[in-house]
Formats: C-alpha cells, structure tokens, sequence
C-alpha cells in the first residue's frame, strides 16, 4: 500500500496530525464530512497547554480574539469557591479554532477535502458515502466524539449527553464572566460558562442522559430553576442548542494495529469539565505523527501504548473530580476542600496533559 496516510475527520486532533505530517513532507489526505465553519458541542476553554501546543502551529488565538481567562469559578448552590489559574487560559469557539486549523493544514500542504463522509472502515481502507473506497499505509482516525463504523470504540465507559448553546451577554453576564471560566455544579453533570471571541457566552452542558427530557437544553434549564439558580439566570436568551448523545468518558486507547493510529475522543476521553480535551487532541497528534515518521506503520502501537501512559493521570483526576462532582451528598466534602488555598490550581494543574513535544 503506499501514498499519502489518510486523516479521517477534521477536528483539532485530525487537522493538528495533518499540520505536522505536512511540515515534515509527507503531506496527508484528510477528510472532513462537514462543508464549512460548524461549532461542535464543547466549552470552548482551551488551558495553557492547547495555548503552547497551538502556537507550535502557528496559530494565534489573541488575533482569532480569544477571550482571556485567567480565574475558575465552582459554584454548587450557594457555595462558591474561586480561585487564579496558575497560568493564562483562553476562551475560543471552536468554529473559529477548527477554521483556523484546518486553513493552516491546507497552507501546510495537507489535502484536506471537506463534504466527504466516511461511512465505514476496514483496516486501513475507508468507504466513503460516494461508495468509493481508499486505502492508505497509515490511518490517522481523528472523528472524535463520532464512532466510525468498523473501528467503534466500545461501549462500556458511562456515557454522557453534552448540549451547547450561546447567550448573548449583556452587561451583567459579561461583567461576570470577564477573565473567568464559570463551572455550576449539577446532580448528575455540570454547565460551564465563558466569554468567547464574538462577545457572546458559551454555554456547555455535560450530563446524566437520564435528566435531558424530550424538550431538549430549554426544558433542562428550566427543570434546574431550584438546583442552579444563579446557573439559569445566567442562561437567559440561550439559543441555538446542539447535542451529542453516547460521551464516553475515561475511554483510553491503549492498543492498536499497525498503521492504525487513534487521536483525540478516539484515543482519550477526559472528563469535559477539566476542558483538557482539544490539548490531548493536539498533544496525541504531534505524538503520533512523529511515531509514523520515525516508525512506520509500526509505529502505532507504539504511539498508543505510550500516550495512553501520559493521558493516564489527566483522565484519571478528572474522572475523580466528575465523580464527587456530580454526587450531590458527596459536594459539601467536594467544596470544603476545594476552598482550601491552592487546590482549585493544583487539580487545574493536575488534569493537563501537557503541550504537543
Ligand atoms: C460537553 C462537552 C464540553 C467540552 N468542553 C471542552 C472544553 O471546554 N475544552 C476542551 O479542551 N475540551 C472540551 N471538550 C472535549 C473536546 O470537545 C474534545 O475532546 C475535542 O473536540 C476532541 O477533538 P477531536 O479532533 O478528537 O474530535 P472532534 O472535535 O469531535 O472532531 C471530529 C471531526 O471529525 C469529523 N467526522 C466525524 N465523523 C466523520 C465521518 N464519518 N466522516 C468524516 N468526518 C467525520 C467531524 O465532523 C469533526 O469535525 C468538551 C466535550 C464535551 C462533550
């Protein structure tokens, strides 16, 4: 099999792999089903390691106009506990980043094809709904929080429902969330509020599938009145909901084939509320395009098994962090320590990956 490795799905981990692969001469092939700018379901905060490995790729988030988050903000009812982030973050919508990405792949030199929806694999060979089919030496499968028919992952981490929508800040909302990222606390999830680069506020929702009724993000907020009630004033005018089913959390590939490397959700799914997710995509896919450079098709398992082992403490706090979160008896416990000095930085710190090497 030879020609360029193919990329399936154009996120930030599959655009991320396309820059490095293209910068190092061997330009990939990635295929992207949506046709323009989209915003998938997510919070849009990006921690200073997205902001390290991001500038490694030469993109610029302050003149994309991210907004500059420099404070986390729990709130559990009336408790709230509020503390500095040991270094700058950012808030971006992913419309924007995504563009930005997958343009830099493009100037790198990458093929990327947008429209094209992969519908199945086989190996190293991907169907696509045109009914053609490609193979490639190497299969950089970056789709994300969407399964691929042929390499699903499997289906026994809990599964969440994230829900997204933006409010157009006012005065009050934007005084309130200047420079700060906004996390509520709910029986069985959280909602994380911040300002993103249009001045509106994202609002992002990870929960138990069990409380989304049929109504969809409005009825949820709604049923929320007595639980989050600064949380629901806060969302007034939310519009534009979007949803995504099945999140498996705590998912981490650590095997693979040869020639069939996993990236982003496909290879780690940390828990959303440490918004560490696009890092590990960018982080997974300087990784494993440098194993395919120096290693070939062999060079997968290789890249699997070792970024499995430093994905291994982010997702393994944060899925703690989920756990005493989301259990209203547990939270009194959770909000005491969280009030201590230096705890709110020390699990920011402690559920990073780290910048792209
Ligand atoms: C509720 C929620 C909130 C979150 N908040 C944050 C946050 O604030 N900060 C953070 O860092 N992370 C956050 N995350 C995590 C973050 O969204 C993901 O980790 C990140 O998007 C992973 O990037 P990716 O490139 O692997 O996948 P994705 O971003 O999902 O991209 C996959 C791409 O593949 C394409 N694709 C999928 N299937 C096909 C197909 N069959 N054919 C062709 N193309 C296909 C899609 O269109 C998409 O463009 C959140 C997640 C959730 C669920």
């Amino acid at each position: 099999m030879s020609g360029p490795a193919l990329i399936a799905g154009g996120g930030p981990a599959g655009a991320a792999a396309a820059i490095a692969l293209a910068r190092a001469g061997r330009p990939p092939l990635l295929l992207e089903r949506t046709r323009e700018a989209h915003d998938p379901v997510c919070g849009g905060f990006l921690g200073w390691d997205a902001l390290a490995s991001l500038a490694r790729l030469g993109i610029d988030v302050d003149a994309l106009g991210a907004h500059p988050i420099r404070r986390v903000r729990i709130v559990a009812g009336e408790h709230v506990a509020e503390a500095d982030l040991p270094r700058p973050a950012a808030g971006l919508s992913r419309r924007t980043l995504d563009e930005a990405l997958l343009t830099a792949a493009t100037r790198a030199g990458a093929g990327v094809e947008r429209g094209v929806t992969i519908r199945r694999a086989e190996g190293r060979t991907l169907h696509l709904a045109d009914g053609s089919a490609l193979s490639a030496p190497a299969l950089f499968l970056a789709t994300g929080k969407h399964e691929l028919r042929g390499l699903a992952r499997p289906a026994r981490q809990p599964r969440s429902v994230g829900l997204r929508a933006t409010i157009p800040a006012g005065a009050a909302l934007t005084r309130a969330l200047a420079g700060t990222i906004e996390l509520h606390l709910l029986d069985g999830g959280y909602a994380g509020l911040l300002l993103q680069e249009d001045g509106r506020a994202n609002l992002c929702l990870s929960i138990d599938p069990a409380r989304v009724e049929a109504g969809g993000g409005p009825a949820l907020l709604g049923a929320l009145t007595q639980e989050a009630p600064l949380l629901v004033e806060r969302a007034a005018g939310a519009a534009g909901w979007s949803a995504i089913a099945g999140v498996p959390y705590g998912w981490l590939a650590r095997a693979t084939e040869p020639g069939l490397f996993r990236l982003g959700d496909q290879a780690a799914v940390i828990a959303s509320l440490a918004g560490d997710g696009v890092a590990i995509a960018l982080a997974g896919a300087g990784h494993a395009a440098a194993a395919w450079l120096r290693h070939g098709p062999a060079g997968a398992p290789l890249h699997q098994r070792r970024f499995a082992a430093r994905a291994a403490r982010p997702l393994g706090v944060a899925g703690l962090a989920r756990f005493l979160a989301e259990r209203p008896a547990l939270r009194p416990a959770a909000m005491a320590l969280l009030g201590l000095p230096g705890a709110l930085p020390l699990l920011a710190r402690a559920t990073r990956i780290g910048a792209a090497q």
